[in-house]
């Protein structure tokens, strides 16, 4: 069993990423700039966001963080988004979910301008996708196609199981995985809460992408020997023994699951640290289009 090191990988692109910002600046352009607005205070959202701040002025992007109470009006969501929109230094701009009850995602997300949808979530970016345009991809399939990339791993032919169906990581991981590139040219089964009889699924699969969000789900049992998992899951559990009072798991059970297989990415470490280089990889895209590279 070998570990997709999600978090070294992510590491590389990022190296990468930072030379080619700090060479443009050296010659006098501005620096990319991510915006990103965050509505309430919900735990896990605030360390995405301040993960993704942070990844930022490591690279050398500029950002801005714009907080709105949960009580926020879904007007005033979008009149920050279109002042966004407007404005001519900001390359990328992202919306964190989820977002309160009272406010429809997806009118927020059709607010975003499709050339600064980093997320990748809008209509015409997803649109793209499907036809295989140049777009910006959902950030956290785009950063498994760059682990599975970064580690020469070439799936054609294989079977691949998604589990989970949701806009923003199952449903473009089956697409990204059945399109006619390498990686890709697999035959896929996207399952859900629907799937009958899923362990004859994920027993027949090569690789099994858990994107479900019901921590430790996938056994040892439901995969065949030599199998890829890519456990997407992040949870996180109450453990009075860990320092932060919680401890993250992911949505395949490691212990079992890792000794049957050929590759596997660990939680935390693994999709998570993609999922930002992937971030970080549209908003490059944008910033070099705006700047004529
Ligand atoms: P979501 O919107 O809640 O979707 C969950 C999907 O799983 C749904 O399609 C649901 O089916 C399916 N499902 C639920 N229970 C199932 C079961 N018992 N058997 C088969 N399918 C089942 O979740 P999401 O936003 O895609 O996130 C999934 C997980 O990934 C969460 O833990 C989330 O925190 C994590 N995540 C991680 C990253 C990262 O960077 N690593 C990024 C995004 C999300 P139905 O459609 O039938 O309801």
């Amino acid at each position: 069993m070998q570990i997709l090191d999600g978090k070294a990988c992510a590491s590389a692109y990022k190296t990468e990423i930072a030379q080619v910002v700090s060479a443009a600046v050296a010659r006098g352009t501005r620096k990319p700039h991510l915006a990103a607005i965050l509505v309430g205070n919900d735990g896990a959202s605030e360390t995405y966001i301040a993960s993704k701040v942070k990844t930022c002025a490591e690279l050398g992007y500029d950002s801005t963080l714009l907080r709105f109470a949960a009580k926020v009006s879904q007007e005033e969501l979008i009149n920050a988004i279109q002042n966004f929109n407007e404005d001519a230094t900001v390359d990328g701009i992202l919306v964190q979910l989820p977002l309160p009850d009272h406010i429809n995602s997806h009118d927020v997300t059709l607010a975003i301008k499709s050339e600064k949808d980093v997320d990748g979530f809008h209509p015409e970016s997803l649109g793209r996708m499907m036809l295989g345009l140049p777009g910006f991809i959902p950030a956290t399939p785009k950063g498994i196609i760059m682990l599975l990339q970064h580690y020469g791993i070439r799936t054609s032919g294989m079977h691949a199981v998604v589990i989970g169906r949701s806009h923003i990581v199952g449903s473009p991981m089956s697409v990204l995985l059945g399109r006619n590139t390498e990686p890709g040219n697999c035959t896929v089964s996207l399952c859900h809460s629907k799937t009958r009889n899923l362990e004859h699924f994920t027993r027949t699969a090569d690789i099994v992408v858990a994107a479900l969000g019901k921590p430790e789900f996938l056994k040892g049992n439901m995969v065949k020997d030599g199998a890829i998992v890519i456990d997407v899951g992040i949870t996180r559990i109450v453990d009075a023994h860990h320092p932060k009072g919680y401890r993250i798991v992911g949505d395949a059970d490691f212990n079992s699951v890792a000794p049957k297989c050929s590759w596997i990415t660990p939680v935390p470490g693994g999709v998570g640290a993609m999922t930002i280089a992937a971030l970080m990889q549209n908003t490059l895209e944008a910033w070099k289009r705006n700047i004529g590279h």
